[in-house]
């Protein structure tokens, strides 16, 4: 077999042996199915053989996405769910409990920021430190704290956590090591070599790539050892204790949380997983350029990327990433209107998703970061004219030529 993730890939579904040599695992309706024995379908609800009960806790095409996920992260088992958000609040409200600490990346996606302060109000502690210095981490962590949660780059101001440091530290610590790979996906950067526990990602972003399907997962890389963990039910502690924790996730953050993924989605998910490498790879180019191109404009006074070397985790970003990814910040001058500035826009779209193919602009203090208040805002450097950019795979000519015309 090939040693390149991608050809593995697009070979997986027929290690299947799917009927008529079908190249693509199907499509599952069924939520339910049928067993000849009593005896199978009881063994299957008690984990002792593998096989499907019912369809909020497995499918097989959603199967088939998660031994995807597992191949790219190079994981030992994957849990896909319905939204990428259901993936972190079924991650953690499974394995986390009232009296618990956690350690989180100030610089958040706004959702994850929502839902960590709504794990406070349920008595779970949570710390937001810059991850951007493993120092800060040190500094916050107490007798209760159970996990770090970061991100790789972080929307919209790009830092990029102390990603080795952080996973060194946790390994010392035994401390749970959650990374959202959202913004790197596994073709740019996998979690797993910087020691990490689980890795999420937003299957809706890049690894879907085409803006039509949400979907979420979590992967356990089987660096961590769930046999020091506390938290795990008596009933999930198996005799291999490496699968006790996705065993658990999918129990108590799947099926009884319900944040199921539906087998038609998975199927696209799937399709689209398949061009992940060369998609990211066009648009962290166009990404590059266009960062560059910004950089030489008057009227534009900042612009955040960690492909630019002037970016403060540039160094760490070159040695861990194998490209810069495709979302790029960026401050206009005061001077100008940045409602009115997107309006000129012609090709770039205004619109809230980011890893889609096309070139999709947002500002981001009135949209996605809006709900957290000005103070927040200010403390996680995002300036009221920011404007994201999530950069696509269109011809690079085309994206600089609109960037032109709505400067000029
Ligand atoms: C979009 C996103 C999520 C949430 O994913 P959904 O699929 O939209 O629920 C989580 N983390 C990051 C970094 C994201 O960009």
């Amino acid at each position: 077999m090939s040693n390149h993730k991608s050809t593995q890939l697009l070979h997986l579904d027929r290690q299947r042996n799917i009927e008529h040599g079908s190249l693509h695992q199907p499509i599952h309706t069924s939520i339910a199915y049928g067993f000849n024995e009593a005896q199978g379908l009881a063994e299957v609800f008690q984990n002792k053989r593998k096989g499907y009960a019912y369809g909020r806790a497995s499918n097989p095409t959603v199967n088939a996405l998660e031994d995807k996920i597992s191949l790219l992260e190079d994981g030992i088992a994957s849990c896909c769910f319905a939204t990428g958000m259901a993936a972190i609040s079924g991650t953690l409200l499974s394995l986390l409990q009232r009296g618990d600490h956690l350690i989180s990346s100030a610089f958040l996606f706004g959702n994850t920021n929502s839902f960590f302060n709504t794990l406070t109000q349920l008595g779970i502690e949570v710390s937001f430190v810059d991850a951007t210095d493993v120092a800060n981490i040190k500094a916050a962590q107490q007798k209760n704290t159970k996990a770090v949660f970061v991100e790789t780059i972080a929307n919209p101001r790009t830092q990029i956590s102390d990603l080795v440091k952080i996973g060194d530290y946790c390994e010392q610590n035994n401390l749970l090591y959650i990374v959202d790979n959202t913004l790197t996906t596994p073709s740019l950067f996998q979690p797993k070599s910087v020691k990490a526990s689980l890795v999420i990602n937003s299957l809706s972003k890049y690894i879907a790539g085409h803006g039509n399907a949400l979907g979420g997962s979590v992967t356990d890389c089987g660096c961590f050892d769930w046999s020091k963990f506390s938290n795990i039910y008596d009933i999930y502690k198996k005799k291999e204790p490496s699968l006790s924790g996705i065993l658990q996730i999918r129990k108590k953050g799947l099926r009884d949380m319900g944040g199921s993924l539906s087998a038609e989605v998975a199927h696209k998910i799937a399709i689209g997983a398949e061009t992940l490498d060369l998609r990211i790879n066009q648009s962290v180019q166009n990404a590059l350029q266009l960062a560059e191109f910004l950089t030489q404009q008057e009227e534009i006074n900042k612009v955040y990327y960690p492909g630019l070397s002037n970016h403060p985790q540039h160094r760490l970003a070159t040695q861990i990433f194998k490209g810069y990814g495709s979302l790029i910040s960026f401050e206009l001058d005061e001077s100008i209107d940045c409602f009115d500035f997107l309006n000129k826009l012609n090709f770039v779209i205004v619109a809230a998703n980011l890893g889609d193919n096309r070139t999709l602009a947002i500002p981001a203090a009135q949209t996605i970061f809006y709900e957290m208040g000005a103070e927040r805002r200010q403390s996680m450097g995002i300036a009221e004219g920011l404007i994201r950019l999530s950069v696509g795979i269109e011809s690079f000519d085309d994206l600089q030529a609109d960037f032109e015309n709505a400067l000029a």
